[in-house]
């Protein structure tokens, strides 16, 4: 599903998010940034060895060896993959309380600010938070479609997609995009 927002179009793909060709993809990423399970080690596997010295780097130079906040975004060149740059961002864990929202919403506002200041023109986000971290993917279906929302009618950016992993994902961030419009 295509939709245009102010000149720009949001995406809605089921598929694999290292094959995708956007100038960047978003990394739901561990706080160590070292790698963990799920899109974050698809996206170190195939991004290769590079990939993960500069992440140390970053871990290192500039997180002073702390982890990398939830709601927080730094970028990598993407080495191995397709897209030009990687967005890591660490989505929150859900526990049920406000906060959680509030995080997940900076994952998306933050990934995409930091895009914008690139000068890049198109981003592949998974669905933060909702696999290990257990976010309901209906309301983080929400939340992640109203901050690009947001950001793709404040701004002349090209494209943003939401790239789903499953038919049962896909069919929820599909409804929550059609009530949006
Ligand atoms: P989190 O820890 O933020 O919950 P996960 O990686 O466990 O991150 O899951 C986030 C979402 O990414 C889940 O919906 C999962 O099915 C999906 N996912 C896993 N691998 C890929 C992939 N290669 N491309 C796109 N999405 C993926």
């Amino acid at each position: 599903m295509r939709v245009e927002m102010n000149g720009n179009y949001v995406e809605l793909l089921m598929g694999d998010i290292t094959k995708q060709q956007t100038d960047a993809i978003v990394n739901a990423a561990n706080g160590s940034l070292l790698g963990g399970g799920g899109v974050d080690g698809a996206i170190h596997r195939v991004a290769g060895g590079g990939f993960l010295e500069e992440c140390k780097r970053i871990r290192q130079d500039t997180l002073h060896g702390a982890y990398l906040p939830a709601g927080e975004a730094v970028v990598t060149s993407g080495y191995h993959l397709p897209a030009k740059y990687v967005i890591h961002t660490v989505g929150p864990v859900w526990k049920q309380d406000e906060d959680e929202e509030k995080l997940l919403a900076n994952c998306y506002k933050n990934a995409l600010k930091l895009a914008k200041e690139r000068g890049l023109k198109s981003i592949s986000f998974p669905s933060i938070s909702t696999g290990v971290y257990r976010f309901p993917v209906h309301l983080a279906a929400r939340v992640a479609l109203r901050e690009i929302g947001n950001f793709l009618n404040q701004n002349k950016f090209k494209e943003v997609a939401m790239v789903l992993f499953s038919e049962e994902d896909y069919d929820v961030y599909e409804n929550t995009l059609k009530n949006r419009i």
